[in-house]
């Protein structure tokens, strides 16, 4: 019987996996297919506490499992497939095997909505971003594109206008899906320009950030 399951292996996982093992409580993560999450997948990370110069995504991952690690979290590099929470114990299950435990936590992360055009995928992390937040400081004094007509999109072109020297939302349709406050927001933005009743289909370019 276990005392805590973790699902998952980003820095939330393996955030909840040092808490829990420097807890005593012995802590079972089972990390997944895609182990350190999504950081794993991205070049520099500006805002982690503690790294003045930034630090890559996977370099940052590996330093916070080793620290999970070393106070005793024990790991199972597969997918948890099936779970039971209908009674206590809890079961786990990580295909033929289960596992019972007193609690759960599930840090399975989020993915984003891509686009699925060509280049995509190819660019992520290199011209290619699916997080302003993230990523906006890279692209100083850039011109930039957000693709999407809704809440997020506007958010996001509005909070990337602080770097971006200009900022183009391409929209597929002739109407943005966005809230009327949102709408209002970024057409009175002034480095907000619009591109409408147009689908993107392809990214192009040669890994612009290295
Ligand atoms: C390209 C890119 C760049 C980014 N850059 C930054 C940045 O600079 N700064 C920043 O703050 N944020 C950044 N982010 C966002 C950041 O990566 C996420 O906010 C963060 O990873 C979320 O952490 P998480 O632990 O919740 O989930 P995730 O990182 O998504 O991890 C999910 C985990 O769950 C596991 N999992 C899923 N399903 C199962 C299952 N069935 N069984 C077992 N395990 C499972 C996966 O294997 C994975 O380990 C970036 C994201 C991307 C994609």
């Amino acid at each position: 019987m276990e005392k805590v399951i973790i699902i998952g292996s980003g820095p939330a996982g393996l955030t909840a996996a040092l808490y829990t093992s420097r807890a005593l409580l012995s802590p079972l993560m089972i990390e997944g297919y895609e182990a350190g999450g999504q950081l794993m997948t991205t070049t520099e990370v500006e805002n982690f506490p503690g790294f003045p110069d930034g630090i890559m995504g996977p370099d940052l991952m590996k330093k916070c499992k080793d620290q999970a690690l070393k106070f005793g979290t024990r790991v199972i590099s597969k997918n948890v497939t099936k779970v039971d929470f209908s009674s206590t114990p809890y079961k786990v299950y990580v295909g033929e095997e289960v596992y019972e435990t007193q609690s759960v936590i599930i840090s399975t992360g989020a993915k984003a909505k891509l686009l699925g055009i060509e280049g995509e995928s190819r660019l992520m992390g290199r011209g290619v971003s699916t997080c302003a937040t993230c990523d906006g400081a890279f692209f100083r004094d850039q011109e930039l594109v957000i693709v999407g007509g809704g809440d997020t999109a506007m958010e996001e072109a509005i909070f990337l206008t602080r770097f971006a020297s200009k900022v183009t939302v391409i929209h597929r349709r002739k109407e943005l899906k966005a809230s009327q406050i949102m709408q209002e927001k970024a057409k009175n933005n002034p480095k907000i320009h619009w591109i409408w009743d147009t689908v993107v289909e392809q990214a192009h370019g040669e890994n612009e950030l290295e």
